[in-house]
């Protein structure tokens, strides 16, 4: 037994989100970024999940990430990208060979990095209007002016990446697309890729042979711009700890900002900003007792949050129950808009305090994990 929260999560729900985005895509391949342990959700059992749908390519941000996820997958012949590409300085032979990953090359000096380590397979980036990573239009032509530059180094993708995916109406996408595809025509023939997960939903233009959806997957639909209705894969319950019968008018939490009537009665929740219940969702945020809709009274604090639970029909939560903060009806992009942030920050906040627990997917995975 523990006396930690659970943060459940629905490898169902992943697999069903990845073969809709898949069916969405086709004939394009349909890869999966797992960043940063798969937004928070548990990059082995999450990735498990993901091969055994049938996805060959996975992308993450840094060569320890890649290494860690080599190891979860215990076999070779699935691609992992590296989104940084090679850590400046470092050794790229120790960090990338021994696991077969995939460098993003981003510039000039990594491509170069990359060659005088040994070269061999290789995703180059180019930057289409984000101004973040990848190589821009100059050195993409110093690239095709000197053939030598890519000697060695076997292109076995082309990518780039959308700034406003999500907004479909808006012509930066257009944009960016004609950009990727005159500064591609100046290199090898490779995969192209662009679309992330919001660039799945903006047509099969945007697709080409792979599509890199990360957040779709874990059921962020309003960042996302989702045209279609995906999974919700995460559940959050936090525990009661105290029930308070309110008998005079007051004040809850730091700064005094709540205030609950006499009559009114709290439920004190062993959840709070420490655990990535984020603290701008003080008085705007909302979770569920069973069916009612109970409103989170004054500031989140570090480990404690105090609903307010005067609606809930008799007998009423006691100590010990638990409070629904992320569910089917009260999901990942409610609370987000609540907090005023995207379901991503929510997803990756969510910290390392829960039991995860897993349930559907691969028969192959751990169940549960702090
Ligand atoms: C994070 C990332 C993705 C995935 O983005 P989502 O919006 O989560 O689908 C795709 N490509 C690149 C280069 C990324 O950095």
């Amino acid at each position: 037994m523990t006396d930690a929260t659970t943060l459940t999560i629905d490898l169902d729900a992943i697999a069903e989100n990845y073969r809709t985005l898949a069916a969405i895509a086709a004939p394009a391949a349909c890869g999966a970024v797992v960043k940063a342990d798969a937004y928070g959700l548990g990059v082995g059992p999450v990735a498990k999940t993901l091969r055994t749908e049938g996805c060959g390519s996975f992308f993450v941000a840094t060569p320890s990430e890649g290494r860690f996820l080599r190891g979860a997958l215990g076999e070779q012949d699935t691609e992992i990208f590296i989104l940084n590409g090679p850590t400046p300085g470092a050794n790229a032979d120790a960090e990338f060979r021994e696991e077969r990953l995939i460098p993003a090359l981003n510039s000039l000096a990594q491509l170069s990095q990359w060659k005088e380590s040994g070269g061999g397979p290789a995703a180059i980036a180019l930057d289409t209007g984000m101004a973040r990573l990848g190589l821009s239009e100059r050195e993409v032509r110093a690239l095709a002016s000197d053939s030598g530059l890519l000697e060695g180094i076997d292109v076995s993708l082309v990518f780039s990446h959308l700034a406003c995916a999500e907004e479909s109406d808006n012509p930066m996408n257009a944009d960016q697309r004609a950009r990727f595809d005159r500064l591609r025509a100046d290199l090898p023939a490779a995969r192209a890729s662009l679309a992330n997960s919001g660039g799945v939903f903006l047509g099969t233009e945007f697709a080409y042979d792979l599509v890199r959806p990360g957040a779709a997957l874990f059921g962020v639909s309003e960042a996302t711009g989702a045209t279609e209705k995906l999974r919700q894969v995460v559940r959050l319950q936090g525990k009661i700890l105290q029930v308070r019968d309110v008998d005079t008018d007051m004040t809850v939490g730091y700064g005094a900002k709540g205030f609950a009537r006499r009559g009114a009665r709290l439920a004190t929740v062993d959840v709070g900003y420490a655990d990535g219940y984020l603290r701008s969702l003080s008085e705007r945020g909302h979770a569920y007792f069973g069916e009612t809709h109970v409103p989170l009274s004054g500031r989140v604090s570090m480990d404690l949050t105090v609903f307010d639970v005067s609606d809930v029909p008799p007998p009423g939560p006691t100590a010990g129950d638990t409070i629904d903060l992320i569910s089917d009806t009260h999901g990942v992009d409610a609370l987000a808009t609540e907090a005023g942030t995207i379901g991503y920050e929510i997803l990756t906040s969510l910290g390392s305090r829960y039991r995860r627990e897993y349930v559907g997917g691969p028969d192959n995975i751990e169940r549960t994990a702090r």
